[in-house]
């Protein structure tokens, strides 16, 4: 059987499902196909008993680009702000950490001096136009600007935090910088999770009449003599659209086009490098220390938070969720037993006897948190959705020029569908002539 769509969508994730609720405003017909039993990609949460997992610590910018994008589509985001601070880990020893006014004059993390140049870089952070970083790496800003070990050390687990990447050396500063920025604007835990906004823009989506699909896999994309492109699904149907909008990763979709599919960016797209890391999720009856909700050491990539110290996200207000992580190297070879190891010694440190309250936990050795690690001059290709081959666009988190991160998914997919729209108005104008 062969279908025809004007527009179909590989991959029902934030990217995919943003750009559809844009399509829905046209009167094209739309089809999302997506491989994963239920939709959601990275954003899903899973509810296991009373309790909602993320995939991994997820918040939201509350400066960021995703947001106003969301609102303007009509999703209602709740959640609430953590606070500023919590604990900085240096060589094993808990400190203060100095985020906010009051911490950064009474931690013990620095020396005098230490503490002067801290507050100059934080404001060196407040006045910078990241746009001007373009030719940098975040190692070598971070080598300008900062002379003592522990503030360098200190811009490393900011830059970690804000984007989840753990290659200063590799790492465009522009973008991290500005990830950085908008970290610094405070973020949303999100009551009931990332499903949330899933959920919405999938109700949405529906209401508009957008076919979803779910369980299909796409095997493979490739162009018809009259102007189409097929598709060929896991179920052994063929499908053809005129508009396809790629979400999946880019090695993903460089493995469904056909050879005969080439544009200038396809080799650019292959040399992407994933940003990854490990996640340990675990749901507790109770925290056995309340007041703890927020670490990161600085001489290791590790991360904690308790999001259910601010999010709803248990039925019972007892219960905690909190998330370890830890941010992985892209050249770092990982063994799960040592990387799971480490991760609960991290937790045993913050909450000694964790394990006696445990109601489930998860984890994730390796998982892919952002398709592409930004590096300098990445920009220049990703300006626009379209990719060189007439009716192929692009979105997800690695596709957007400046953005990373939900950001880079959500404001990809409005970008999608906006050209996709803009194309087929100049399609029917030049028909119509
Ligand atoms: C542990 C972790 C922590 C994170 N924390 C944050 C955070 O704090 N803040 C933040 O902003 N972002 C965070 N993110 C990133 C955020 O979740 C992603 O950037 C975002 O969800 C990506 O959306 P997307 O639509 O681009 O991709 P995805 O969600 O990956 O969607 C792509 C979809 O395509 C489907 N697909 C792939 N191949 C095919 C195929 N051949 N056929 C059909 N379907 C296919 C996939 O199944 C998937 O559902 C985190 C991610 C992880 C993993």
């Amino acid at each position: 059987m062969t279908q025809n769509w004007d527009i179909i969508i590989v991959g029902g994730g934030l990217a995919g499902y943003v750009a559809a609720n844009y399509l829905a405003k046209t009167n094209l017909n739309i089809l999302i196909l997506e491989k994963g039993k239920s939709v959601g990609g990275r954003a899903r949460t899973k509810k296991v008993n009373q309790q909602y997992f993320n995939l991994g610590p997820h918040a939201l910018y509350r400066k960021g680009k995703a947001k106003p994008i969301l609102e303007e589509l009509g999703i209602h985001i709740c959640g609430k702000s953590p606070k500023l601070g919590g604990i900085l880990i240096e060589n094993n020893i808990e400190y203060v950490a100095p985020f906010s006014p009051l911490q950064l004059f009474t931690t013990r993390l620095f020396h005098t001096k230490e503490r002067r140049e801290w507050i100059a870089v934080l404001f060196k952070l407040m006045s910078i136009k990241p746009e001007n970083l373009a030719q940098q790496t975040y190692q070598q800003w971070v080598m300008q600007v900062a002379h003592s070990k522990i503030v360098k050390s200190l811009l490393y687990t900011l830059g970690r935090l804000a984007t989840y990447c753990h290659a200063p050396e590799k790492m465009s500063a522009k973008v991290t910088v500005s990830s950085i920025k908008k970290a610094m604007g405070g973020v949303l835990y999100l009551d009931g999770g990332w499903m949330t906004m899933i959920g919405q823009l999938h109700h949405r989506a529906i209401r508009s009449g957008i076919h979803v699909q779910p369980h299909t896999f796409v095997k493979n994309i490739e162009p018809t003599q009259q102007n189409q492109i097929k598709l060929d699904l896991s179920d052994g149907r063929e499908i053809l659209g005129k508009n396809v909008l790629c979400t999946t990763g880019p090695h993903e979709l460089n493995d469904m086009l056909s050879k005969k599919m080439a544009f200038p960016q396809r080799n650019f797209f292959t040399q992407m490098i994933p940003v990854r890391g490990a996640t340990l999720d675990v749901a507790l009856k109770q925290l056995p220390k309340q007041k703890r909700l927020f670490a990161m050491d600085t001489t290791k990539p590790l991360y904690y938070s308790v999001h259910s110290g601010y999010a709803r996200l248990s039925e019972d207000p007892m219960n905690a969720i909190l998330h370890v992580f830890k941010y992985h190297h892209p050249d770092e070879h990982i063994d799960s037993t040592i990387t799971k190891n480490e991760l609960e010694l991290f937790l045993d440190k913050l909450q000694p006897g964790w394990q006696q309250y445990v109601i489930s936990k998860r984890f994730i050795p390796n998982i892919t948190v952002n398709q592409r690690l930004p590096q300098i001059g990445n920009e220049r290709m990703l300006q626009s959705s379209k990719t060189g081959f007439p009716g192929l666009y692009i979105a997800g988190d690695w596709a957007s020029p400046d953005s990373i991160l939900a950001d880079g998914a959500i404001c990809s997919g409005k970008q999608a569908a906006e050209e996709i729209i803009l194309n087929e108005k100049r399609k029917n104008h030049a028909n119509n002539e």
